[in-house]
């Protein structure tokens, strides 16, 4: 089973400290995930990813009631680090949507999602919510096969926030002159941040403290966009004009 279509239908595990003819027993999770819902036996080939660039194949060495050994046989590929780190800026937003973000955000290639409390978010389960992001994420990157696990810090207020990105963009409807457009295309950086509203919108005194932390307010066009619609706009855009 060597070639590379084959694997490509191997299972993806996510471990750590992984070199070739190394051992490993897979967390509580993945190793559920293979046992209990998999269904793989020892001797069965798999896939490690580490998070952190590389990937492996494997073999199953050993199930025993909770736990799975992995034999780690040869590193099959390596992704050099994002050239440009793009953050997206999420308010926790209703529903499923800030976990889709954070799904587009895997898939889109972008480095980090910081999630945030502003004045109109509506805060739900802070602690559960970090635990579900981080799986819907883990899943987001096995299935688009990326090899660099998306950063997801927060939920922090915006007062606290400390972006440091050479460009800084706030989506804002009242912006009536610059457009996503412009300040884009001139931006031949290495890092940007993204940031729009929750449902409800930034209070006006957000969006101050925003312009004088160096963020650059710009229209999306003449429509308001929900507040989903807007974040995974700015993702997309950015994507397809920088990477
Ligand atoms: N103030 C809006 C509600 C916020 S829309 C209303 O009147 O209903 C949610 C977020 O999407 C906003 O905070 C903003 O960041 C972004 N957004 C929506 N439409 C936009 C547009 N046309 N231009 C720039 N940003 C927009």
């Amino acid at each position: 089973m060597g070639d590379a279509r084959s694997q490509k239908s191997l299972n993806r595990f996510l471990a750590q400290g992984l070199s070739p003819g190394a051992s490993i027993w897979l967390d509580e999770g993945e190793a559920h995930h293979l046992i209990h819902v998999l269904r793989l036996k020892e001797g069965a080939r798999v896939i490690l990813i580490d998070g952190g660039g590389h990937e492996y194949l494997g073999e199953v060495q050993r199930i025993k009631r909770k736990e799975a050994k992995i034999l780690v046989l040869k590193l099959l590929r390596k992704e050099p680090p994002l050239e440009q780190e793009i953050t997206l800026l999420l308010p926790l937003l209703k529903k499923e949507n800030t976990s889709m973000l954070v799904e587009k955000a895997v898939e889109l290639g972008l480095k980090r999602v910081v999630l945030l409390l502003t004045e109109r978010t509506v805060v739900h389960g802070e602690q559960r919510l970090r635990e579900k992001l981080k799986k819907r994420a883990l899943q987001a990157l096995k299935q688009c096969r990326r090899l660099w696990a998306l950063e997801i810090e927060g939920p922090i207020s915006l007062q606290s926030l400390r972006e440091e990105a050479e460009l800084k963009i706030l989506a804002y409807e009242g912006e009536e002159e610059r457009s996503l457009k412009e300040v884009l295309e001139g931006f031949s950086g290495k890092s940007l941040a993204l940031l729009s509203g929750p449902e409800g919108g930034f209070a006006n005194s957000e969006v101050e403290f925003l312009r004088n932390k160096g963020f650059i307010p710009v229209s999306l066009g003449p429509y308001i966009l929900r507040a989903e619609t807007a974040a995974f706009y700015l993702m997309s855009v950015a994507r397809y004009t920088i990477l």
